[in-house]
């Protein structure tokens, strides 16, 4: 017999399966030796109360073996006879292009600037160890796009639920632990994500597509107003229908469509800084407890929201027992981002803090037009990277010092291994971000007693939340507005945010190319 149960539990009692079958033989009457297995179907974390608990919905299966988990099954049949479509871009959004142009019957030539996600750990340590940063091979570019090293947090904000449910279907197939599909906030981690990445290339490959590394793409092949293919850094062309996947940071993509002007629009964005707390302290805040989270309870997550004079301040991609790391792509950058291995396990949490921009905001900016924001982007980093030593030390400053507009006269131990550095970013920040940050700080201060603390420290800066651009499409066929044979795709197209929207917008465009052909 199978049989379905919806629990509220104590965190000690979800911990291993054991204790989880002496829960059901008390819910159903059954004999601890006839439960064969349980197994969580979704599992989500109320904290709100003095009292934590754990809503879970699980399976038990009483005189009767577990099944081994089912997929939905996707064919991903033999396409090397295909049409050839180019993939611009290795992230979420190209890999899932190319796996679902696979199901269609298309050939995926996926071409990626970066290198494979093996031997981009390296170029990836040398940013910390020795302040090198390939202008190529990064934290944003290389197979993986920016969602490889990461938390790898997989919820969003997509209404879409069946594609959501695919995606993650789709990423357990290819590596990640089948507890993504129970979690409310399901993430796979960065230690994990290289080889679920490597899985899905290596399905694309066996599948009778390509995946072509450190191979950039300069120019769109375009005739009569069609894009008919790409052509490569070495000059070499590739034909097909274009996806357009390359990512908020490809910012020579942009600067190229700008110059032919092929139709793009300033967007807004939001900037600021990542905050970094101990760990301990946002367990004790979020978990309502001295002691902490104990031994039952995952790493603390926190998401705050507030209005001030007319904009958001938010968190935004909070990582709990994370890492700060130097996401800059290129020269004379420090940007900031944050990733956690799958165990959620150092002393850390961080978060961006940043508050919302419109192209309208920064005038000064005005006439780059549609590149407005990413001159912004462009300028603050910057002022991060003077302002941190110049080279891929951050500039910070304790939290609280930053709302008195005080100096700080030293700082905490930090995740950012590339280091730290001292610097009054109330000072040198714009007013229209520092103001705003700080009132937000103290709005969730009071949300939250002891989250406003010297002990947390505000890293600069956050300036990638999104795509200050985006490359104009057709909202039904997904085709750029004036351009056929090209489709704008994923975060750098300005149509999604965070790996798994990419992923779907990604599965999207693929099927508007299969139409398109049709
Ligand atoms: C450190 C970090 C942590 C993050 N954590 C999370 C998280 O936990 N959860 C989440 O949902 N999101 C997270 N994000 C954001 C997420 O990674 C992105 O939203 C997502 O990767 C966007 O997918 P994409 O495929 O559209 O673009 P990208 O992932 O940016 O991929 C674009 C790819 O295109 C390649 N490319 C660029 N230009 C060219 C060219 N000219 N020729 C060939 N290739 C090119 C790049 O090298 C890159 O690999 C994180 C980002 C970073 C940087």
């Amino acid at each position: 017999m199978i049989k379905e149960l919806q629990l509220r539990l104590l965190p000690e009692q979800t911990a291993n399966e054991q204790a989880l079958k002496q829960i059901v033989c008390r819910e159903t009457g059954a004999a601890l030796p006839d439960v064969h297995a349980v197994r969580i179907l979704k599992r989500s974390i109320d904290a709100r109360q003095r009292t934590i608990y754990i809503n879970v919905k699980l399976r038990a299966f009483i005189n009767e073996e577990p099944e081994a988990p089912e997929y939905p099954v996707i064919e991903y049949g033999d396409v090397s006879g295909g049409k050839p479509v180019v993939v611009v871009g290795a992230g979420p959004a190209g890999l899932f292009a190319a796996l679902r142009l696979i199901e269609l019957g298309l050939r995926p030539i996926v071409i990626e600037r970066g290198k494979n996600v093996h031997d981009r750990k390296k170029d990836v340590a040398l940013i910390s160890r020795e302040h090198k940063v390939n202008s190529e091979s990064n934290y944003c570019f290389g197979e993986g796009g920016a969602g490889a090293y990461s938390d790898g947090k997989l919820y969003t904000r997509s209404k879409k639920r069946g594609s959501v449910e695919k995606i993650l279907h789709i990423f357990c197939r290819h590596g990640a632990s089948p507890s993504i599909l129970a979690d409310a906030h399901p993430h796979i981690g960065t230690d994990k994500l290289p080889g679920v990445i490597e899985n899905i290339r290596n399905r694309i490959i066996g599948s009778g597509g390509e995946v072509r590394f450190e191979t950039r793409m300069e120019q769109l092949i375009i005739r009569d107003g069609e894009a008919k293919g790409v052509v490569t850094h070495t000059g070499e062309s590739i034909a097909g229908p274009v996806i357009l996947a390359t990512g908020h940071s490809a910012r020579d993509v942009y600067y190229y469509l700008h110059k032919q002007q092929i139709a793009i629009e300033a967007k807004g964005i939001a900037v600021g800084v990542r905050l970094e707390h101990p760990q301990a302290l946002i367990d004790r805040i979020q978990y309502h407890t001295k002691e902490g989270r104990g031994s039952y309870l995952p790493a603390a997550e926190y998401s705050y929201v507030a209005q001030v004079n007319g904009r958001g301040v938010y968190s935004f991609c909070m990582c709990p027992g994370g890492f700060t790391v130097p996401s800059a792509s290129g020269e004379k950058q420090v940007a900031v981002n944050g990733m956690s291995p799958s165990h959620r396990g150092s002393q850390w949490a961080n978060a961006g803090m940043v508050v919302e921009i419109h192209p309208e905001d920064f005038p000064g900016f005005a006439p780059y037009k549609e590149l407005a924001l990413l001159k912004l982007q462009e300028q603050l980093e910057e002022q991060a990277w003077l302002n941190g030593g110049m080279k891929q030390t951050a500039p910070a400053q304790r939290m609280n010092d930053f709302v008195r507009k005080k100096n700080s006269s030293d700082l905490p131990v930090s995740s950012y291994t590339p280091g730290l550095l001292a610097s009054p970013l109330h000072f040198w920040m714009p007013e229209f971000i520092t103001s705003r940050l700080s009132e937000g700080f103290r709005c969730f201060g009071k949300a939250s007693g002891g989250f406003l603390t010297n002990e947390a420290v505000m890293i600069g800066v956050e300036t990638r939340t999104s795509s200050p651009i985006r490359i104009l499409r057709d909202k039904e066929t997904c085709r750029h507005i004036a351009l056929e044979g090209l489709f704008p795709c994923g975060e750098g197209a300005g149509y999604s945010g965070g790996i798994v929207s990419a992923a779907i917008d990604g599965e999207r465009c693929a099927e508007a190319v299969k139409r398109s052909l049709e």
